[in-house]
């Protein structure tokens, strides 16, 4: 595979371009490229469908984002398609509304299969929800769900088993119907057999003659290591299927990660809020950390301070690219005893005694600070 092309390169729009200047640089590259206004150019093809992938990441705000930060690698089996076996039509009008009222059948109307007859099922969206310990691992997840199928009784025809379906006679079975719009030939599904080109008169009882009944499925769905909330996994003709034998949609699995009751997530890293004493914090410790995998030693330094934090590093979750480990970063809260015994108070005021406020930054510079204002310098 020769190396990609930086998407708004592709496009050639600069990287902050509003949506509506993608949708217009997608639209003039469409145009231009479109394997109907080029016939077998193979490089003109390989613009176009390269055009379709720019658009179809950078047209989506998520997507898009995702690009932004992590660059090809980013939007890899998130939802892209590979557009290399498509055919134009198909990737034109997966495009459509970048296009507007005017839609496609206006501009490349009677071609192709795109709009009437044959068309793409839809794409269907599920989810699965997994915890950081799947996130740390990968796990395979099953997802059930219903979607739209062809009726076993009447194999999608919708007509009643020994009966066929009649060619419509309102587009002689072309499934579409044209109307001359000013410049532009507007070509449109048939309004008699929704763009089928065929009209059932013999019902399917199971169906009712569409042909289609809702069925459940189970799918084994493999969800990488390092995958965030809100990802998709995108599984390739697990939608519903097309009409007159086009391909079938996509299923999206949409990957939600539950909170964790002790880890924050923050990319790679982890973050854990742990309590320690004030004598800990004070005169140093040695501390079991948990992590997602068991426990870990951390050495606490002598004088550490509320809220600062320690960097355990190899500690937190796997890169979904790379798959280096993020860092599991501890951040101290320290704890002042509610209750002390007298015993505990007496050695607490004898402390006090001692006490030298010079190790203590952030007093010492509290009090350097309200000197001003004391004697009203
Ligand atoms: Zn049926
Ligand atoms: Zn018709």
């Amino acid at each position: 595979m020769p190396a990609k092309r930086d998407y708004y390169e592709v496009l050639n729009v600069e990287r902050t371009a509003t949506m509506e200047e993608i949708k217009r640089a997608y639209r003039k590259c469409a145009m231009k490229y479109h394997p109907d206004r080029n016939p077998g150019d193979a490089e003109a093809e390989r613009m176009f469908k390269e055009c379709a992938e720019a658009m179809e990441v950078l047209g989506d705000s998520e997507k898009r984002q995702r690009y932004d930060q992590f660059g090809h690698e980013g939007v890899r089996g998130q939802g892209v398609h590979d557009f290399g076996g498509m055919n134009a039509q198909d990737i034109f009008s997966m495009f459509e509304d970048a296009f507007g009222d005017l839609g496609l059948g206006g501009i490349f109307g009677g071609r192709g299969r795109g709009r009437g007859g044959a068309r793409r099922g839809y794409d269907l969206e599920t989810s699965v929800t997994i915890d950081l310990d799947d996130v740390l691992e990968g796990t395979t997840e099953t997802v059930d769900f219903t979607r739209e199928d062809l009726c076993e009784t009447c194999d999608g025809s919708g007509a009643k088993p020994g009966t066929t379906p009649e060619t419509c006679t309102t587009c002689g079975g072309q499934g579409k119907v044209a109307m001359r719009h000013g410049f532009f030939q507007m070509v449109r599904p048939c309004p008699d057999c929704a763009g089928a080109g065929k009209v059932v008169k013999d019902k399917c009882t199971e169906c009712r003659g569409s042909g289609r009944r809702p069925k459940s499925r189970t799918l084994e769905v493999k969800v990488p290591a390092g995958i965030h909330d809100g990802q998709i996994i995108r599984i390739a003709g697990e939608g519903e299927p097309g009409t007159a034998g086009a391909p079938r949609g996509d299923l999206h699995v949409v990957v939600r990660v539950q909170p964790h009751k002790l880890f924050e997530r923050h990319n790679d890293d982890l973050v854990l809020h742990m309590p320690i004493s004030f004598t800990q914090a004070a005169l140093g410790a040695k501390l079991e950390v948990p992590t997602l995998e068991g426990q870990t030693e951390l050495i606490l330094k002598a004088g550490t301070q509320h809220g600062q934090t320690y960097t355990l590093r190899q500690h937190g979750l796997p890169n979904l690219r790379s798959g280096a480990r993020g860092s599991l970063i501890v951040q101290v809260m320290v704890e002042i005893p509610k209750k002390l015994t007298e015993k505990q108070a007496d050695l607490l005021r004898e402390f006090a005694e001692t006490e030298n406020r010079d190790v203590m930054p952030h007093t010492t510079g509290f009090w350097d600070k309200i000197k001003g204002y004391l004697s009203g310098e």
